[in-house]
C-alpha cells in the first residue's frame, strides 16, 4: 500500500471509530427508563437562533422512557459541519436535582460551512427549556 492510500484508510478508520464511539455511548447509557426510572416524560422546547440572535426555528420534542438517554439535537444551520447540541448532561443534572424544569442556552461549536473548516465557527445558538414529569409511585 502506498503512503497516500494508507492515509485515506486511516481517515476512514477514524470516522468509523467516531461512529462506533457514538453507538457505544448510546449503548452504555441506555434508555431514559434505564438511566432515570422516575421519569415519565421529558418535554424539550427548542429555539434555534443564528449568530446574530435571530430566531430561525422552533421545535418541540417529547422524550419518553423508551427514548435514548443520549440526547443530541442537530444544528439548525444546514451548512454547519460537525456541529450540534448535546443536552445529555443537562438532562442528567436536572433529573439528579429532581427539578421540574430548567432552561439555558448552548452555542454550536461546529464550523460555519465546508469552506470555513478550521477558520470560522458556526456559533448558532440553541435556547432550550426542559420540563420533566416524574412518575411519583
Ligand atoms: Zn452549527
Amino acid at each position: 500500500m502506498d503512503r497516500r492510500r494508507r492515509r485515506v484508510s486511516q481517515q476512514s478508520k477514524n470516522a468509523k471509530h467516531a461512529q462506533w464511539l457514538k453507538l457505544d455511548r448510546r449503548k452504555e447509557l441506555g434508555s431514559i427508563a434505564d438511566r432515570y426510572p422516575s421519569i415519565k416524560a421529558i418535554e424539550m422546547k427548542l429555539s434555534f437562533l443564528d449568530p446574530n440572535d435571530i430566531l430561525k426555528d422552533k421545535e418541540h420534542r417529547r422524550l419518553t422512557p423508551e427514548s435514548s438517554a443520549v440526547v443530541e439535537v442537530n444544528c439548525n444551520s444546514h451548512e454547519c459541519v460537525g456541529g450540534g447540541f448535546d443536552l445529555t448532561s443537562e438532562i442528567k443534572r436536572i433529573v439528579e436535582e429532581s427539578r421540574a424544569e430548567a432552561s439555558g442556552s448552548k452555542v454550536c461549536e461546529g464550523w460555519q460551512d465546508r469552506e470555513r473548516i478550521g477558520k470560522h465557527r458556526c456559533h448558532c445558538h440553541l435556547d432550550y427549556r426542559i420540563e420533566c414529569t416524574y412518575d411519583l409511585k
